[in-house]
Parts: C-alpha cells; structure tokens; sequence
C-alpha cells in the first residue's frame, strides 16, 4: 500500500523506447509483466499524443524508483529523446494534479531521485518545472 501521508516524490520517467513508437499503457504494462513484474510499474503514462493513461492506483506501491517506491509516485512520457508539446502539457495537468492531492511532495526526474546510471527522463526537469511555474 502507499499511504498518501508518506508520498514525498513525484518522479518523472521516460518508457525509453523509439521516439516513433506510439505506445499505451498496455504495452508498458504488458513490457513490465515480462520482467516478472505485477504489471505496469507507473502510476500514469502520458502517450506521444497527449493521452493521459492510468498505470497503477496511487494507492498502490508503484515499481519505477528503486529503494522509493514506498514515497513515490511515477509517471512516464513514451518516448526517450523528444518529447511532444501535446505531451508536456499532459505531463503538467498530471502534476498540477497531484500537487494538489500531494502538496509537500517534491517533482524529480528519475536520474534525480535516486543515485543511477539511468538518464531518465533525458531532459531537464528542474529547468522545465521552473519554465511551466511548478514547484
Ligand atoms: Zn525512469
């Protein structure tokens, strides 16, 4: 279980998969259940054209930070370099969101939150927070 009390970390990941690909959370569900994983890993995945999708309920330990996962919640853009405007916006409805359900908890990039060699979600999410006014 994750208890809303204890969600310090919003964390912003990327599925690191062809920019061209148009994935859903089917497929990212579908990927992380061939890991040996209880399915999709995400709390949200926001699709190339903005759809935002449902991965795992927020009240549901999510698997996407290592060694966080008891004070994160994660959602992931498809894609790994270039993201779409149509996506970024998705991406900020999503935090404006949570921030409201969750308003002492922080927004981090994966590579951010957690020591890694990962440099997910490959851009700069504390500059992009401060571009779009988020805290
Ligand atoms: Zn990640």
């Amino acid at each position: 279980m994750l208890y809303k009390k204890n969600i310090r970390n919003l964390v912003i990941h990327c599925s690191d998969t062809d920019d061209n690909k148009n994935l859903t959370s089917i497929d990212i569900h579908k990927m992380h259940l061939e890991f040996g994983w209880d399915g999709i890993g995400y709390h949200k995945v926001i699709t190339r054209n903005g759809t935002i999708e449902n991965g795992r309920p927020e009240y549901w330990k999510g698997a996407h930070v290592f060694g966080k996962n008891e004070i994160s919640l994660g959602v992931c853009l498809i894609g790994r370099k270039s993201f779409t405007e149509l996506q970024f916006n998705a991406l900020e409805t999503t935090l404006i969101n949570w921030k409201k359900n969750y308003p002492h908890a922080k927004i981090i990039g994966h590579c951010d939150a957690i020591v890694t060699h990962k440099t997910c979600p490959n851009f700069d999410v504390k500059k992009w927070c401060k571009e779009r006014g988020l805290k």
